[in-house]
């Protein structure tokens, strides 16, 4: 089958190369869930800690030196074909040699805004070599790409944008104009200046053909003061060219009835309770399995509701359930975290990234718990409700669009439901927390809301489509 078209899908990350949220996810699933109608080729940077031998990663023969700032670069493109999909990976000293993708937790490198920049012009070099028909664009790391397109005048190379966080914009001080060779006058509000400094996050708004996020809700939200990050009035600006297509899981990835990760591989409710019972025993948790498990995955930052989480902790030890909790980030909520570990018995604390017990903790579970203050999509809600655990959400961003009320739980409905609250407060939360423990009580109902989940349809299926649709009516439109 020939592929209908050649796509250059453009990332800073992608799992499992390198990966610090959900962004290296959509960049593993979304391209293989497109081939073979879309031809797709994906290019992120090589960072040092990736293992070359393991992924077989060679050098393609591309080597070329990018100019900027009076400075030359050289590029040397790696290449590798992981399950289906080419990859590659532009390595050169600046991008590549670095322990961290974007610096240590807490900062970013100075550099960055002169390290991405580079991966653009990479880029754009790419463009030039392989003749692809659309360069899809993620996040401000790739923002200036679409930028240099409209810059050169490159009208037969169509452009799409994604947002996956609009908190993150990729923000310099001006100086770097030079530094990069931007010429002064896109340095306006129309262009890449946001209250005086460098945007890259708005080189791909204002430049791109299409501009999309990762779920309608979230696409909705961001046009306004509460959720815009200041970006409000410039995403209305464009709404023409901006909207919503909700993220979906990879079923290779999360399938309970063969994931590699699991003690009990699984496909019903019932085949989930060995789970609980093996990861209750991994824990040494002493408490008998009739009590209901809530679990939290994510990093610790504030978006992640990380705060309310914390303060709600004392309370939530008082009730009758167990809290496991996954994730790394900054040091005062892990000491926060740490703290209540250590004076609660039913509260368990693992501070760390790990595939694998993320795994086991969504078989395990019986609740998932994520007060987001934003969120964009969300992942862990779908894997969730996949594994058969019942999420319990702040009602904000993709939260909305996934998980619906189970108030209005109707099991002929193609759409997965779990518990909502309206406040981004701990007193909102504990709400939603004693509604999920009323709704454990409920045997026959909750095991009918679970059961329901895990057959609903969070795969990249339908998603796909959306942006399938979007690559045709952006090289059927005119210029
Ligand atoms: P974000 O991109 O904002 O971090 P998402 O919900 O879009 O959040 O994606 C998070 C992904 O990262 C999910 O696949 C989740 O399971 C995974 N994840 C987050 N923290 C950890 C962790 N500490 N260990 C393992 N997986 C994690």
């Amino acid at each position: 089958m020939m592929p209908e078209m050649q796509v250059l899908f453009a990332a800073s990350e992608v799992y499992p190369f390198s990966k610090s949220g959900g962004l290296a996810d959509v960049a593993h699933a979304l391209p293989r869930a497109l081939v073979p109608a879309v031809g797709m080729t994906v290019v992120t940077p090589y960072y040092s800690f990736i293992d070359k031998e393991k992924f077989e990663i060679k050098p393609t023969g591309d080597c070329f030196t990018v100019r900027f700032g009076n400075k030359d670069f050289e590029v040397n493109i790696l290449g590798c074909d992981y399950e289906g999909i080419p990859y590659l990976f532009v390595e050169s000293e600046l991008l590549s040699k670095r322990s961290y993708m974007y610096g240590p937790p807490d900062s970013g490198y100075e550099d960055n805004a002169l390290r991405f920049a580079l991966f653009s012009h990479a880029i754009m070099k790419l463009i030039d070599l392989k003749k692809y028909d659309l360069v899809h664009l993620n996040d401000w790391q790739c923002g200036l790409v679409a930028f240099m397109i409209h810059q050169q005048g490159l009208t037969s190379i169509k452009t799409v944008f994604t947002i996956h966080n609009l908190a993150y914009q990729g923000l310099f001080e001006p100086s770097v104009l030079e530094e990069l060779d931007i010429d002064e006058t896109c340095f306006t509000m129309e262009g890449i200046e946001f209250y005086n400094q460098v945007s890259f996050m708005k080189g791909g708004i204002a430049y791109a053909d299409r501009v999309t996020t990762v779920s309608p809700h979230y696409a909705m939200e961001t046009m306004t003061e509460r959720f815009g990050c200041g970006l409000e009035g410039f995403l209305r600006h464009h709404a023409d060219k901006y909207s919503g297509i909700v993220n979906g899981i990879d079923y290779a990835h999360f399938s309970p009835s063969n994931d590699a990760h699991l003690v009990h591989t699984y496909s019903d409710l019932k085949g989930k309770l060995p789970n609980k019972q093996a990861f209750l025993e991994e824990l040494r948790l002493t408490s008998d399995s009739d009590r209901p498990l809530f679990v939290f995955i994510g990093r610790f930052t504030w978006q992640k509701g990380v705060d309310l989480l914390i303060e709600a902790l004392d309370r939530i030890a008082a009730l009758g359930c167990d809290v496991a909790i996954l994730g790394e980030g900054e040091t005062k909520y892990h000491e926060a975290m740490s703290k209540a570990a250590a004076e609660y018995e039913n509260i368990h604390l693992h501070y760390g990234y790990s595939e694998t017990l993320s795994h086991r903790m969504y078989a395990a579970a019986d609740f998932l718990l994520m007060p987001s203050l934003f969120e964009p999509c969300g992942l862990n809600q779908m894997i969730a409700m996949r594994y058969g655990a019942i999420p319990v959400v702040h009602d904000v961003g993709g939260l909305h669009d996934t998980v619906h009320s189970v108030e209005e739980f109707d099991d002929s409905a193609a759409k997965g439901f779990g518990i909502r609250f309206a406040q981004p407060t701990a007193v909102s939360m504990l709400e939603a927390f004693e509604d999920a423990l009323n709704l454990y009580e409920e045997k026959y109902r909750y095991s009918a809301v679970v059961r329901h989940n895990m057959t609903c349809d969070f795969s990249w299926q339908e998603s796909a489509g959306h942006y399938r649709q979007l690559y045709h009516e952006l090289l059927e439109s005119e210029g």
